[in-house]
């Protein structure tokens, strides 16, 4: 397997990798963490990010890998939560290849006048003590990175510029939030209570390019502004993979078809491992299997409502071949 992604069992919340592949050699990005609570979750995450010899593993070509990449889409404890447990570990040096280039993408809102959030202050705190490690602010610069031979490229959205195409290239291009969604969070980062719209809103929505397949993540994000965001920067290719915006409850995903036909996607993840009672909404779930062309993967042992049993457009599975 050349691309796929391996969602992590963390509860309620989001943690999943995405592996690229190139004959053993790989280089592998955690996306978020679940939550820092929940004591299981960071066994799992480590669990699936340690490196293993299993023949099974071999059998798939794919040899786990430590990891080279972290992306954290936002603040909420859910995302962000299991990263600072991870970066905590004092093990962590086995779980992350910091002996070479590596990255961490956080829009880590830096102001000392209005800087207040908890999580986002500690997770920055931390970083800095990992040299290797390079903190990429996706609202203000692109960067580059050769990784295990591939070129990791991270492109913020207001600088597209042409890449010279190489085999192993992987492209990020950030979609959102835009600049101006930073700057509103910024202003609000000191009040009591927080305004969790306004903090979904700035959560990284991004696409991933490798070997002329491409995936679209869209965090807590809504796709009411992903979709408004392809159109303006025409974005023109297809997707293989899309995500289910914000543990697919139903506001953020209100556009999620009109994507899908723009962007001919049938295949749709769900890395969620605990629902709740909007958490994917029923609303949302009967629409997209509605059409009968649609397949869905959600996590081993997610529970749904037993009108989707045994429907054979949801597919079970920790692992998605892109
Ligand atoms: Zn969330
Ligand atoms: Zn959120």
């Amino acid at each position: 397997m050349r691309f796929y992604i391996e969602m992590i069992n963390v509860g309620f919340g989001d943690s999943y990798v995405i592996n690229f592949n190139n004959e053993g050699r790989m280089v592998r990005i955690l996306v978020d963490g679940g939550p820092e609570r929940n004591p299981i979750n960071i066994d799992n995450i480590m669990d699936m990010i340690q490196p293993t010899h299993s023949e099974e593993n071999e059998d798939h070509g794919c040899e786990r890998k430590s990891i080279n990449g972290i992306v954290v889409t936002h603040i909420d404890d859910d995302h962000i939560g299991g990263v600072l447990k991870l970066l905590n570990h004092s093990d962590v040096e086995k779980y992350i290849d910091l002996s070479q280039d590596c990255f961490i993408i956080f829009n880590d809102l830096v102001d000392p006048a209005t800087i207040s959030y908890k999580q986002g202050i500690r997770l920055k705190k931390i970083i800095d003590k990992f040299p290797n490690l390079s903190l990429v602010r996706t609202y203000e610069q692109n960067k580059r990175f050769e990784i295990n031979g591939f070129e990791v490229c991270v492109r913020g959205i207001n600088k597209l510029e042409p890449i010279n195409k190489q085999e192993d290239l992987i492209i990020i291009d950030i979609l959102l939030p835009l600049k101006e969604t930073i700057k509103r969070l910024m202003k609000k980062w000191n009040v009591q209570k927080k305004d969790s719209k306004l903090i979904n809103e700035s959560s990284l929505s991004f696409v991933v390019n490798y070997k002329g397949r491409s995936i679209l993540l869209s965090s807590d994000n809504f796709y009411s502004r992903i979709l408004e965001q392809l159109q303006n920067i025409k974005f023109n290719s297809t997707f293989d993979l899309i995500m289910l915006a914000h543990h697919g409850s139903i506001s953020n995903n209100e556009k999620i078809l009109n994507l899908m036909d723009e962007y001919h996607c049938k295949q749709i993840m769900l890395p969620l491992s605990k629902s709740t009672s909007h958490h994917p909404s029923t609303v949302v779930l009967d629409k997209i299997l509605e059409r009968p062309e649609n397949q869905l993967f959600c996590p081993v042992g997610l529970h749904l409502l037993s009108n989707y049993k045994d429907s054979n457009q949801i597919k079970f599975v920790n692992l998605i071949e892109i």
